[in-house]
């Protein structure tokens, strides 16, 4: 069945690899049934939320791969929050509240003390049309809370399976604010029903908010949509990642030029029981991405995970891949200059330095007068050309055969001589690349400085 589903961040601040989670599972189900993907900014908070935290996060998804289907702002939406408030205050479902924060804390402090839950008393819903009145005179403005029905909330979640929320422990939920803006709950299930929703895929944290968005549906006389909780990506130090978390919000990953599917991939098999690993694009991460194989327990999450699975995949990614940004950069056209380099990069951009000392030579170390007799060998046993790939292994058993130099006093100076790096990418297809005059040239170059 084509599934619609959607993913509504909040547009108050960058979002993270964690809420890249909530993203790519909702894509993928969408993917996978051919279905769509909607993306609806929660956006009613309008002191915290930002018109360029929503543009980042489009720009994020993008990056990612991920094209919505249809895009919604609740803030231009508000109308149909208003007929769906009307509706449940006409049914007796939401009722007005004057209590100030500090009333209703000194209310839980009472009950605490008492060795009670802190659940809201209604004392709402118990006020004469005069007590309201008196309250408006003297200035409060209500708030509204919704009237949970009693008893549990239960569903068959598509991560956890059987799911229960018992809404008699739970107090009757805000849907207005005193200035009339409306929170999320309420949003969230109004515009579920309109866009016609039929999979909520989220984090964990909203397992609560679901058995009572449910009461919502059923207030609405709508039925409910399938519900898959996914568990949460934490630091190894068990704290939730946060909006704070900067170095992994999705704009910084994409700043650093960091690849998206190393970030995808983490995003969607940490804390899974498939095995962690770069998967070259999202069309085959999203075939892979299954909420029945996420796992119960916390998704515990290293950062250097991101470094790891990013070299992965650069060490095995087409020149395709890569082609037009090689261009674009570095002015490179050549496949060789790819496969000979990206075996050494921790990001793509390293590869700018090894650009430069192929084309301009060494620069930083240089050998010692200690290896003269291997670069003497060498320049004399280069071969004539064309080169092909056997060519630097009959290069080097040549050099090895006249100085009889092996291992790491055979390939170093050889290195220094052609790179000026004690450290790089593999020397036979970087000879190769370079071939004989230029080669020739740096090994005189390194022999004149050898002393
Ligand atoms: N704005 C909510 C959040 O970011 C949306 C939760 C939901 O998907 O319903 O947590």
């Amino acid at each position: 069945m084509p599934e619609t589903v959607r993913f509504a961040p909040s547009p108050t601040g960058e979002i993270h690899i964690g809420n890249a989670r909530t993203a790519l599972y909702n894509y993928a189900v969408a993917v996978q049934t051919g279905g769509s993907f909607i993306l609806r900014f929660d956006d009613t908070d309008v002191e915290r939320s930002r018109a360029e935290y929503a543009a980042a996060i489009e720009a994020d998804l993008a990056w990612l791969g991920i094209e919505p289907s249809r895009l919604e702002r609740q803030s231009e939406r508000l109308a149909f929050y208003d007929a769906a408030a009307d509706r449940l205050r006409a049914a007796g479902a939401l009722y007005a509240c004057y209590e100030t924060p500090e009333e209703l804390e000194r209310k839980r402090a009472l009950q605490r003390a008492r060795g009670r839950p802190p659940v809201y008393d209604r004392a709402g819903l118990a006020l004469t049309p005069g007590e309201k009145a008196a309250y408006e005179a003297e200035g409060r403005r209500p708030h509204w809370r919704f009237r949970l029905p009693d008893g549990a909330r239960t569903w068959d979640d598509r991560c956890r399976g059987e799911q229960m929320v018992n809404l008699d422990s739970i107090s009757d939920p805000v849907l207005v604010r005193e200035d009339g803006t409306y929170l999320y709950t309420l949003t969230s299930v109004v515009d579920d029903i309109d866009m016609g929703v039929t999979l909520v895929v989220r984090g964990e944290d909203h397992i609560t908010n679901t058995g009572v968005q449910i009461a919502i549906f059923e207030a609405l006389g709508a039925a409910a949509p399938d519900f898959g909780h996914h568990n949460l990506l934490t630091r190894a130090d068990g704290e939730p990642l946060s909006k704070r978390d900067n170095p992994l919000s999705l704009t910084r990953l994409r700043a650093e030029e960091v690849e998206p599917m190393a970030v995808a991939s983490l995003a969607v098999l940490t804390g899974t029981s498939h095995p962690v690993e770069p998967v070259a694009d999202l069309a085959a991460l999203c075939a892979r991405a299954d909420l029945a194989s996420i796992s119960r327990g916390p998704a515990t999450f290293d950062p250097a995970d991101v470094e790891r699975l990013n070299a992965a995949l650069l060490h095995e990614m087409p020149f395709e891949a890569v082609a037009p940004w090689l261009a674009e950069t570095y002015g490179v056209t050549d496949p060789a200059v790819w496969a000979a380099l990206r075996g050494n990069l921790g990001r793509r951009r390293d590869i700018g330095p090894w650009i430069a000392i192929l084309r301009d030579g060494p620069a930083a170390v240089q050998p010692g007068s200690a290896d003269r007799p291997v670069l003497e060998a060498a320049l004399q046993a280069l071969p004539a050309e064309p080169w092909d790939e056997g060519t630097f292994k009959g290069w080097t058993s040549a050099v090895k055969a006249a100085t009889g130099a092996k291992g790491k006093a055979l390939f170093m100076p050889l290195r220094l001589a052609l790179t000026g790096e004690e450290k790089g990418p593999e020397l036979g297809p970087f000879f190769l690349l370079l071939g004989r005059d230029a080669t020739a040239r740096r090994l005189e170059a390194a022999l004149a400085r050898a002393g």
